[in-house]
């Protein structure tokens, strides 16, 4: 269907329900593999955030039940910070 011109998108598997789990895992690995490294934070930092969030109520299902961000994609940048404060945003990426 065309409005005005416009082309109607095709939208595939856009709905987790529609997608292979595994497969779904690995295609937000390979996004977080493929963030610049500039807007990443380095590795100990990282898993220092996801250390915080391994032990909070609010994960669920590897998202955060506060934001509903996967927690893995919002942890690795370096601009996110944990909506309840629990982790901060980073200017260098390491602390
Ligand atoms: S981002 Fe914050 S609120 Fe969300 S799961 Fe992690 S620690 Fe909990």
């Amino acid at each position: 269907m065309e409005r005005e011109g416009r082309t109607r998108r095709i939208c595939r598997k856009c709905l987790t329900a529609d997608m292979d789990e595994k497969k779904y895992f690995e295609s937000l690995r390979a996004y977080i593999d493929a963030v610049d490294e500039d807007l990443k934070v380095g590795g100990p930092l990282y898993e220092r955030r996801l250390a915080v969030c391994r032990e909070c109520d609010l994960l669920a299902d590897a998202m955060c039940r506060a934001c509903g961000c996967y927690v893995e994609m919002r942890a690795v940048m370096k601009k996110n910070a944990c909506p309840y404060g629990r982790w901060q945003a980073s200017a260098d990426g390491k602390n």
